[in-house]
């Protein structure tokens, strides 16, 4: 199978029949390295890599061809690209596109018949598919939005990916001799968050009611409930989406109450009684429904999807709880109907062949292995250095703590803004770096705040992956305040690179570190609740003096790189999910 697949940018070969292979489309939003604004594009990148390898399946990843990957990675029509395939990266980045497929045709209800183009690349025996329509075109370097905020197309925009994805098996491999024999109970749509929710909706409502894919089935996968694809009740909203209006009710939703409960709450319900065996689930009847009604293309999504999943098992039993964390964001009482069908499955990230490691990271200025963490040490001067600290008089071994992430609520920047000054006023060597881009007034507080503190911060406002790499690598700390984190790359990546993780207790972080414990000599970091700047700041100074330590703090360091988060347990899990949902 391995020699008839190839590498060729080409549609995959039919999978052999029998050995249980299924055909999976993997329908995203993101996919890094072409569209990356957070763990979802590397997800996206990485498990339908770790499905194809791991378990056999013939996986296509579907995305939006948005105007800067256009730019940036298609070759025009017999044109040379300007920038040449040598510039753009390596690894699939490296890879160009090229239309694969013209003139593929959409029925979108009262938006009319549309037509698209899929661009693609294989990689890693992985169709990689782009969707080409001009909805993707706007000059904006974001894949939702502009300097004006959501694009007001959205639902049209993604409801298009998602009946794109869904005509893929239909037109375009039924075109191709290799791929005519598909069967559609072999068939298994992964649709990723409220962007791909209308596969499901499509699915049951326009194909299978109708005897079409009436046996392939769809896994909804929720990264994170946040952001819900809430759209306002009106008919022209509506009409975006291409469904006839006897489907409306299926979107129909009241907006809960805006915002997440006290972290508090979550502290007291949570650490104390929970036990992971048995979730303590709430009674849905007792749900309250307030607020306005709108459309949810995600609720729709989870009504109409075979099974759920959602990137954490501890995230999973979160969004089900009524204990007033809030973490639901209103669709508690929706997910609670769907209990049975809904799993956590915790998310990976990429192993040495990708370069996400201490030992292959082309991107930091010194490579380094447990085995020898001198090279560490060069990373951090460098970073140092880098950042003018060195230059400034700070010692080479002061405690270096970095921050990576998206500036919102969710990610608790404003928290540690809030610590800063006592964290600088207590340890007077700590030194920060965060790195981060998102809501204006906490790039502003970030920027003025190293006004005020130069000795010690370094704000970094933008969307920086080599850099993210030097902090990861360079830093003693990492820190994630997260008011909730359905699973969190970082941390991962930071245990990878020996940076300590300190962490609020919640979702896929407590899952994932696990509280030092100087006696026993156990343990990968330190993770503390509530999300207050009080707490994060007593954390921090148990950590820094452990850190003092330097054997100790190396001991610590080196078990941190031990801890295995490559995706292998999570495709063997992804694989029976996804033969458990083809049986549904
Ligand atoms: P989320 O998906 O909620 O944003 P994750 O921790 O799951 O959070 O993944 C975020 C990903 O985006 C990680 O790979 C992280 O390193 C990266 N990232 C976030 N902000 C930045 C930034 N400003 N520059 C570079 N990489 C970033």
């Amino acid at each position: 199978a391995e020699a008839r697949r190839g590498e060729e940018v080409t549609p995959p070969t039919t999978s052999p029949r029998g050995d249980g292979a299924m055909d999976v489309v993997y329908v995203t939003a993101e996919v890094s390295p072409f569209s990356k604004t957070g763990g979802l594009a590397d997800v996206s990148k990485s498990l339908p890599v770790a499905l194809a390898k791991e378990a056999g399946h013939n996986v296509t990843v579907v995305s939006p061809l948005y105007g800067f990957v256009r730019d940036r990675y298609v070759l025009g029509e017999g044109v040379e690209h300007p920038s040449g395939v040598g510039e753009v990266g390596e690894g699939l980045g490296g890879c160009r596109l090229r239309c694969v497929f013209e003139n593929v045709t959409l029925d979108m209800g009262r938006s009319g018949k549309q037509t698209i183009r899929l661009y693609g690349t294989r990689w890693r025996h992985v169709d990689w598919i782009f969707v080409d329509h001009p909805c993707f075109q706007s000059s904006s370097s974001s894949p939702y939005g502009d300097r004006n905020g959501e694009f007001i197309d959205n639902p049209f925009r993604f409801s298009l990916l998602s009946l794109a994805a869904l005509e893929l098996p239909l037109q375009w491999w039924s075109s191709l001799e290799r791929r005519r024999d598909v069967r559609d109970d072999e068939i298994l749509f992964v649709a990723n968050d409220w962007h791909a929710a209308m596969v499901p909706v499509h699915l049951s409502r326009r194909f299978r009611r109708h005897g079409v894919l009436k046996n392939a089935r769809c896994l909804l996968c929720i990264h994170n409930l946040f952001h819900q694809g809430t759209i306002a009740p009106t008919d022209h909203t509506y009409g975006m989406l291409g469904l006839g209006d006897e489907h409306r009710q299926l979107l129909e939703h009241c907006l809960a109450p805006a915002a997440f409960t006290q972290p508090e709450a979550y502290v007291d319900a949570v650490l104390d009684e929970w036990d992971p065996m048995r979730p303590e689930l709430g009674d849905s009847s007792s749900l309250g429904v307030e607020g306005e009604p709108c459309l949810s293309v995600l609720v729709a999504g989870i009504r109409s999807s075979d099974r759920i999943v959602t990137v954490s098992p501890t995230y999973a039993w979160e969004i089900l709880s009524r204990q007033g964390f809030g973490f639901g964001f209103g669709l508690t009482n929706e997910l609670l109907k769907r209990r049975d069908d809904l799993h956590g499955i915790l998310n990976g990230i990429d192993g040495p062949e990708e370069g996400l490691c201490p030992s292959s990271d082309k991107l930091i200025p010194h490579m380094y292995s447990a085995a020898d963490l001198s090279g560490k040490t060069v990373c951090k001067e460098s970073l140092l250095r880098e950042l003018g600290f060195l230059e400034a008089g700070a010692a080479a071994e002061v405690p270096l703590i970095g921050f990576i992430g998206r500036l919102d609520k969710q990610k608790g920047a404003d928290v540690l803004l809030d610590a800063l000054p006592r964290l600088f006023d207590r340890h007077q060597d700590a030194r920060v770096v965060m790195l981060g881009t998102g809501d204006p007034s906490l790039e502003q507080r970030i920027q003025s705040a190293e006004g005020s503190f130069s000795d010690n911060l370094r704000g970094v406002v933008g969307f920086d992956v080599a850099l993210s790499h030097r902090i990861f690598a360079g830093c003693d700390i990492l820190l994630m305040p997260s008011t909730f984190e359905p699973c969190g790359l970082n941390q991962m990546v930071a245990m990878r690179y020996g940076t300590v993780p300190v962490v609020h207790r919640v979702g896929g972080l407590k899952e994932t570190v696990e509280d030092y414990n100087q006696r026993s000599g156990t343990g990968t970091g330190w993770t503390f609740s509530p999300c207050t700047p009080d707490r994060l700041l007593e954390t921090l100074s148990v950590a820094l003096s452990v850190h003092a330590r330097k054997e100790e703090w190396q001991a610590l360091a080196r078990r941190c790189m031990a801890e295995d988060h490559s995706w292998r347990q999570a495709a063997s899990q992804y694989d029976a999910l996804a033969r458990w949902t083809m049986e549904s």
